[in-house]
C-alpha cells in the first residue's frame, strides 16, 4: 500500500464535557476512497470535524502528509490540502454560483471549467444566487467549492442526505468520476452501504467513537454489518 496521507491515532474529542471520540484510529492512503460508516451517533461527523479542525481533539495524534494537525486552525488545514463538503452543504447564499466557486479557488487541476464539466447544471445556473438553487444543485456547488480549493484530501459528509433519488444518483456518479482520476483521496460518510460499496476501496466502521472494524466491502459480511452497523 502507498503512503498514508491521513493518520489518526487514539484520537479523543469532546463537546464541552461530553465525549464523542474514544480513541479513534484510522489511516487513509494516497489515492484511496475510504467510507466512514457507523450507526447514528457513532462519531463519523465528529471524526470529519477533527480532521478539518472545526473541533480540536484532546488526546491522540492526527497527521496529514506527515504534519501534525494539532496546532492548526481550520483555515490552515484547508491550505494544507484538506477540502470539506460539510453536512448541510453550506455556501454563500447571496453570492452567485460562479462567485461561490471563484471565492474558493486555489491554483491546480480544478478550475471553473473542470467543475462545470463535472456538474453542467452549475454552468447553466452560474449567474444565479446560491439561495435560489435546489438542494441537489446546492450540494453540487458545495462539492464544486471544495474541489476549487484543489485539495489532496476531500472530506464528504452525508453528501446525498435529503436529496431526491435521481439527484442522489447524479452525486454518486460525480463521486465515481472523481475516483477515476486517483489523484484525489476521498474520505466519505454516507448512510447507503450499497452506494458506498460502488465507489469506496475500503470502509472503516465506527462504534461508540472508535474504530470497530476496517476492511474491503467484500470482507464486510452480513454478520459484521449486523454486529457493527445493525443492518
Ligand atoms: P449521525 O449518523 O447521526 O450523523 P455521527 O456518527 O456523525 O451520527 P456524531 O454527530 O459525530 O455522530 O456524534 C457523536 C456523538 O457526539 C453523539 O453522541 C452525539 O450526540 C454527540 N454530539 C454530536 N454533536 C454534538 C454537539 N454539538 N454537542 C454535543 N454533543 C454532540
Amino acid at each position: 500500500m502507498t503512503n498514508s496521507l491521513l493518520s489518526m491515532k487514539n484520537v479523543t474529542a469532546f463537546y464541552g464535557g461530553s465525549q464523542a471520540l474514544y480513541g479513534l484510529s484510522l489511516q487513509v492512503h494516497q489515492g484511496e476512497v475510504v467510507a466512514l460508516m457507523g450507526r447514528n451517533g457513532a462519531g463519523k461527523t465528529t471524526a470529519i470535524k477533527t480532521i478539518c479542525r472545526m473541533i480540536r481533539h484532546k488526546e491522540g495524534e492526527i497527521l496529514f502528509c506527515g504534519t501534525d494537525l494539532d496546532p492548526l486552525t481550520s483555515h490552515r488545514a484547508a491550505r494544507l490540502g484538506i477540502g470539506l463538503v460539510p453536512e448541510g452543504r453550506r455556501c454563500f447564499a447571496t453570492l452567485s454560483v460562479e462567485e461561490n466557486l471563484v471565492a474558493a479557488a486555489r491554483t491546480g487541476h480544478w478550475n471553473l471549467a473542470q467543475v462545470y464539466r463535472l456538474f453542467p447544471q452549475l454552468r447553466d445556473r452560474k449567474g444565479k444566487s446560491a439561495r435560489t438553487l435546489s438542494g441537489g444543485e446546492q450540494q453540487m456547488l458545495a462539492i464544486g467549492r471544495a474541489l476549487m480549493t484543489n485539495p489532496r484530501l476531500l472530506l464528504l459528509d452525508e453528501a446525498t442526505e435529503g436529496l431526491a433519488p435521481l439527484v442522489r444518483k447524479e452525486i454518486w456518479s460525480a463521486v465515481a468520476e472523481l475516483r477515476k482520476g486517483r489523484d484525489l483521496t476521498i474520505l466519505l460518510v454516507d448512510k447507503s452501504p450499497r452506494e458506498l460499496a460502488k465507489v469506496a476501496d475500503r470502509c472503516v466502521v465506527l462504534e461508540r467513537g472508535r474504530d470497530a472494524w476496517t476492511g474491503t466491502f467484500e470482507e464486510l459480511t452480513p454478520e459484521i454489518a449486523l454486529r457493527h452497523l445493525g443492518v
